[in-house]
């Protein structure tokens, strides 16, 4: 029973429970969480108001990685530049057929969230249950994403969540090249729209496409890349660590340093 109880308090201090007090709680191993200097570990001290529980143990902000200046919608030559909203970018992808993901769709899943926001997330794309209900991120990896965001402070609402691609791939394979390519200028236009300080790139086929990096996500994480002039934090994929716990702590500090770069 208390064997149970410490592992969920260790998993909660990696999805972003209150590492002060699991570190008080279940001793060393959870203290590995959250490093303490040699004077911190003797005496406790107070976290104020303007420290949040988020922040203890985060990571510093790592240095600059790629940078990329996708080719901006002209508005001659680009039908999408003259979107003026993100509803009337979600409207045009409703209607969308430009690439043959949209035979097998039951409804396009454009993105949503507040379209002032200030950090903005980009997953793969539609699964069965955002397929079914035409919301990005609603089934068992949406969760965990609410959480997540939750950990650092961050309502899901207060957010924009977006996919490279708006159709359901069948039976849920990546998106082929050719289709993620036909898909990026909505997203290109979202982010336009949106303007958010900070873009996280959730699993390797976000990072990829928007990076144009045939990297492995290892490599891409660790960096703050710029995109089209935003800082852009890659990380792993929510569903990816629904399959692999080991890879939450990562992805707990990617999320630290995305939320330490709304600050700055
Ligand atoms: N996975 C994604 O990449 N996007 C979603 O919207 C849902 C699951
Ligand atoms: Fe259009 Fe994107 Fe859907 Fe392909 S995936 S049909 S490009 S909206």
């Amino acid at each position: 029973m208390a064997d149970r109880w410490q592992q969920y308090l260790r998993q909660q201090a990696e999805i972003g429970g209150n590492e002060v007090y699991v570190s008080r709680t279940v001793g060393p191993s959870a203290r590995q969480l959250a490093p303490q200097s040699a004077a911190e570990s003797t005496a406790h001290p107070p976290i104020s108001p303007s420290d949040p529980p988020w922040s203890k143990g985060a990571p510093p902000i790592p240095g600059p990685g790629l940078v990329i200046e996708p080719p901006a919608l002209d508005l001659l030559t680009d039908e999408l530049a003259g979107l003026a909203t993100l509803e009337a970018v979600a409207t045009r992808v409703a209607g969308c057929t430009k690439c043959p993901l949209c035979e097998g769709r039951r409804n396009t899943v454009p993105g949503e969230g507040d379209p002032h926001a200030r950090m903005m997330l980009v997953g793969e794309g539609p699964g069965a249950t955002e397929d079914e209900t035409g919301r990005p991120f609603v089934g068992a990896a949406g969760e965990l994403l609410t959480q997540i965001l939750g950990a650092i402070g961050i309502p899901r609402e207060s957010v924009f969540i977006a996919n490279i691609v708006k159709c359901r791939p069948p039976q849920n394979r990546k998106p082929l090249p050719d289709e993620a390519a036909a898909c990026l200028p909505y997203l290109r236009r979202q982010i336009e729209l949106v303007r958010p300080k900070v873009l996280v790139a959730l699993g390797a086929t976000a990072a990829e496409n928007m990076l144009g990096a045939r990297k492995s996500l290892g490599e891409l994480r660790g960096a703050v890349h710029s995109y089209a002039g935003i800082p852009l934090v890659v990380t792993y994929h929510p569903a990816a660590l629904l399959r692999n716990p080991n890879w939450k702590k990562p992805t707990w500090d990617d999320v630290r340093i995305a939320r330490q770069l709304l600050d700055r």
